[in-house]
């Protein structure tokens, strides 16, 4: 079986594939892999270092909105697993144009090379964000999508391209919808690596507004787990929640980073809140539990002490970028 991963060299998409390669999801073991990035800011060519050598991983640096690339790669692919996309609310809040053209072009040019190609399944990775905010209680998958920012709205039309091919033209798409993810290889402008990267270079850490924003933290690798269970046994047409981690407001967040580095509350910088900012998701995963038996393994505590651990070991891969960026700026 051969996989095409979109999106392979970033954060989720290079733990897919490292896990993919690595053994991990026995269901998808004889597949090789080919890896599509663009390598933004966001993809590293580190990510992929450990499995660099693997000789069923090809990676294509190419943008997803590049057609006849995208054809050509797709006329050899039995399975997509759609990862590449902009994904930093608040770059989309500055400037969502590159957001458009991404998550929303390039998915239509996969899945027009798909449905040309006759592909065998098609995954469509999507966030929690697409619902928009819920004060209380979890979205099911028939929720409306009613997404708030930029970043949300991109991926919101995105997933309903998606869902469009699958009625249209029956291509077998399913869609996953994640909460929140943290993890090793990270960037650091997302809050948690964002946290423990300023942290250890004794800085404050910023927290919008009053803090009391709630995300439910998943950890990468549970992430993946549920992507692979839908990429091998999906119903087409259908969308899965992914969640079930652990539901914590911006502050009780910052707390457990302070314990863990034997910090207080002076490290704590208040800034104005983030424009249009949800204050709480949460995704209903029973659908995925029901039919595949998922549930996260990866309790809270335990995943972020590990992230702590591998950013204390991983300067090396996190400095850089940061200088790089603060260059750039
Ligand atoms: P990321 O920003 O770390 O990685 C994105 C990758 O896509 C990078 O390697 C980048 O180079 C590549 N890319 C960007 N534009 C491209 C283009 N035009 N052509 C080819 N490659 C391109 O993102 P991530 O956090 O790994 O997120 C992966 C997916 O998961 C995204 O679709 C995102 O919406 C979704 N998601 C993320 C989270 C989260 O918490 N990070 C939660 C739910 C869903």
């Amino acid at each position: 079986m051969r996989m095409l991963v979109t999106g392979g060299a970033g954060f989720i998409g290079s733990h897919f594939v490292r896990s993919q390669l690595g053994g991990a999801y026995p269901e998808l073991a004889d597949a090789s892999v080919v890896v599509l990035d663009k390598f933004t800011y966001a993809g590293n060519e580190a990510n992929l270092a450990p499995v660099g050598d693997d000789p069923r991983l090809t990676v294509v640096p190419g943008d997803i909105c590049d057609g006849p690339l995208v054809a050509g790669l797709m006329a050899r692919t039995d399975l997509v697993v759609h990862f590449a996309a902009e994904s930093h609310v608040d770059r989309s809040i500055a400037n969502a144009a590159e957001f458009v053209r991404t998550n929303v072009l390039g998915t239509q040019t996969l899945l027009q090379a798909a449905h040309h190609a006759g592909v065998g399944r098609f995954v469509h990775i999507s966030t929690d964000e697409v619902y928009g905010t819920i004060d209380r209680g979890a979205w099911t998958e028939d929720e409306p999508l009613l997404p708030n920012s930029p970043y949300a709205a991109s991926k919101a039309s995105s997933d309903l391209l998606a869902l469009a091919y699958h009625r249209t033209h029956a291509l077998p798409v399913c869609v996953t919808r994640c909460s929140n993810n943290y993890g090793p290889y990270q960037f650091p402008e997302k809050a948690i690596p964002r946290f423990i990267t300023r942290l250890m270079s004794g800085q404050t850490i910023p927290l919008y507004g009053d803090g009391l924003h709630i995300r439910d933290w998943l950890h990468v690798d549970d992430h993946c787990r549920g992507i692979a269970l839908v990429a091998q046994g999906g119903k087409p047409g259908e969308v899965y929640n992914i969640g079930g981690g652990t539901e914590l407001t911006n502050r009780d967040l910052v707390d457990r980073l302070l314990e863990l580095f034997g910090a207080d509350r002076s490290r704590i910088e208040t800034v104005p809140d983030r424009q249009g900012h949800d204050r709480r998701y949460c995704v209903d995963i029973t659908k995925i539990s029901e039919q595949f038996g998922y549930a996260p393994a990866i309790p809270f505590e335990e995943g972020i002490a590990r992230t702590v651990r591998w950013y204390s070991d991983h300067r090396d891969w996190w400095q850089p970028l940061l200088d790089r960026a603060e260059a750039a700026a």
